[in-house]
This record gives C-alpha cells, structure tokens and sequence, in this order.
C-alpha cells in the first residue's frame, strides 16, 4: 500500500494552525517555541484522533462495516472522537468503557451521551478479591466476553461491528500522523522555521509511531521526542515492532530500532507521566494554567498538561536547545470530569489572595 496514495474519509479537518508561542518563548528563555493545534480538527471539539479514524473510517467503510465498536477508560477522547466520525459516516457508535457507571455525568461522558452512544461500562472491580497475579489476565478475559457478547447482540441484528483498539492504535490509525509530517513541513517551511524538535505525548503510541515513520520517510528536520503520559508506559521495542509493521505494510523502507526512539520521562521525583493514568496532580495543573496564563491555549488534564510539563522542562533544563514544536493533541473535556474540577479546586479557588478572583461586595447601610 502506497502511503501517498492511500484513501481517507475525512472525519475531521487537516492542515491545523502552527503557531508560534511568542510570550512562552519569552518566560522559558530558549529557543522559539511553536505549538501544532491538532486539538483544532474540528471533529467533536478535536484532537489527535481525528486524524487516526480519517483512515479508519475509510477502511470500514470500505468493508462493509455499519457499527464502530472502541475502548477506553471512562473519560476517552479517543472513544469521544470515535463515535463522533462514526455518526458522521452513518455508523454507529458503540463505546465499552473501562470502569464503573459513574453516578455524576460530566467531561466526555456527557459529550457521548448527548450524541446518543451504546455505552457499555465494563465494571470489573470484583476482580479486587482475586489473587493479584491473576487480576490482569481476569480483566482482560472479561473485557473479550463484554466484546463479543455485543458483537453478537448487533450481528443478530444484521449489523458489522468494527472493532477499533483503545486510541485507534492500528496501521491505519497510524496513517494518519505519518501523513500530518509533510503538512507540518510545509508550515514550517512557509514560516521559515527550522524546528530541531518536535514533542509530542506517547499513550498507546500511535500519534508517536507514526509522527516518527513519518518524519523518517519524508526526512524531517526535527527528531520526535514522545513524552509518555503515565508511569507505566509501553516499552520502546514494541513501539519499534509497530513502526517496523507501518514501514511493512506502507512500504516505506526503513527499519526502527528500540534504541532509535526518543523517550523522555523525567526526574525519577518528579516525572512528566505524574502518578497515574488520568490522575490529577499539581504539577500538571500547574503546566495547564502556565499555557493558558502565556498563550491562552487549553491543555487537558490526562495527556496534554503532562506532555507539555515534559516539553517546558526539558527546555528549561537545556536539554532541548534550539526551535521546537510542541504537539497539542487535544483532550480539554477532561477538564470538565468531576475528579479533576474536584481537584483543581486547591490550586484556582482556595478563597486566598493566589485566586486574584476578588470580590467587590455592595454594601447597603
Ligand atoms: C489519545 C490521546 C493522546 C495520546 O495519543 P496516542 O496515539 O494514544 O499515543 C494524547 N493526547 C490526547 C488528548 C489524547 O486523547
């Protein structure tokens, strides 16, 4: 399959704004500083997995499917996008989700519901009571039952259920960020900018994969730095495995090795992924509200804020010299899920003289 040539069914829009971040630039002291706005892909308030399900769509469409069935956790953008292109294509949209029916309905949750999804919330909490050798493999035999049994409730029906990976993490997804290389190359050759970096989150790897593959076929100036967005990340060699398939399958003729992929994590006290998948921590409300302060630019609280923690830091630190780009990848919904307002509550609207919220009270006498 020729990569150039490969079909897409737009399901957002492509050639998102680069802009540089001049007042950014100006607080961290390095280089220029610029920011690709792929949370601006229009597909149900964007971000990066419009891109992937151009691709993905095209493909289901090209076989026969009428159903796209993901996965995620709770709050999935991936799940958001999803089923937003899926809805737009005449699909429909079939979310299983990771957790507990939560009772309070908020960030894209609300999102889903308002666009009428089948969700499913897979709630494997019992598995607390199992031994913890045998939690991992207990979740994830449930979750295959949960998916087949809805497969086969929708078959009965006469329907085709595409079954998309959590995050769109397939070749095809894939497609998507390899092609997004030489649209950001013509920005940043029509501005004049000669980037030595481009940084971007690394979740279940596929913005990053194919950011990589692409930058490798098309001979980007700049190096792909992935900044993973929890602890425990996705080793490098499987992520190497999955770039070498994109190369197979799109015959872009290269090899990756595990050693060729740039990751950075951070101080061991400190590090960019925070302390858990979609957790809320200070330091990445902190790197949200600094984007916001500099640039007005929404980052999210699960990958964005602790990518760009990453991206600041190792400009700060010098470990970074020159022009960079930072990826925007979307996700600002997230601020509106009742953990993470519960939590940024502390930082913002504490009532001290920090909240510059002051208030100026009429007084009767
Ligand atoms: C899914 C997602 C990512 C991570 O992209 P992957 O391709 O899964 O690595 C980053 N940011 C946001 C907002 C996302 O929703």
């Amino acid at each position: 399959m020729n990569i150039e040539t490969l079909k897409r069914a737009p399901a957002g829009c492509v050639n998102t704004p680069l802009e540089y971040m001049p007042r950014l630039t100006r607080e961290l002291g390095g280089g220029r500083l610029y920011i690709k706005r792929d949370d601006l892909t229009g597909l149900a308030l964007g971000g990066n997995k419009a891109r992937k399900l151009d691709y993905i769509v095209q493909y289901a469409l090209d076989n026969g499917y009428t159903a796209l069935m993901t996965f995620g956790g709770v709050q999935t953008n991936h799940g958001r996008l999803t089923a937003a292109a899926a809805i737009r294509y005449g699909l429909k949209p079939i979310l299983v989700l990771k957790g507990a029916r939560p009772d309070y309905l908020s960030g894209n949750l609300l999102l889903d519901r308002l666009m009428g999804c089948d969700l499913r919330f897979v709630d494997d909490t019992a598995v607390e009571s199992l031994p913890e050798a045998e939690r991992e493999e207990a979740k994830r035999r449930f979750l295959e039952e949960c998916a087949g049994k809805i497969i086969a409730e929708y078959e009965a029906r006469g329907e085709k259920v595409l079954s998309v990976p959590v995050g769109g993490q397939t070749v095809y997804g894939s497609a998507g960020y390899i092609q997004a290389v030489p649209e950001l190359m013509a920005q940043l050759e029509a501005q004049d900018v000669r980037p030595r970096y481009l940084v971007v989150g690394y979740g279940s790897t596929g913005t990053f994969a194919g950011l990589w593959a692409g930058a490798k076929y098309y001979h980007a100036p700049f190096e792909v730095v992935g900044i993973p967005i929890e602890p425990d990340y996705r080793p490098r060699e499987e992520t190497a495995a999955f770039i070498n398939q994109l190369s197979g399958t799109f015959g872009l003729g290269f090899t990756c090795r595990a050693e060729d992929l740039r990751l950075e994590t951070g101080p061991a006290e400190a590090p960019y992924g925070g302390t858990g998948y979609n957790q809320p921590d200070p330091v990445t409300q902190e790197h949200i509200a600094l984007l916001a302060r500099t640039e007005a630019v929404f980052l999210d609280p699960c990958y964005t804020g602790k990518a760009f923690y990453g991206f600041t830091d190792l400009v700060r630190r010098g470990v970074l010299e020159g022009d960079a780009v930072f990826l925007h990848t979307g996700g600002a919904p997230g601020l509106w899920t009742k953990e993470h307002l519960d939590a940024m509550q502390a930082l913002l609207w504490s009532g001290g003289a920090e909240d510059r919220a002051c208030v100026m009270k009429l007084g009767v006498p």
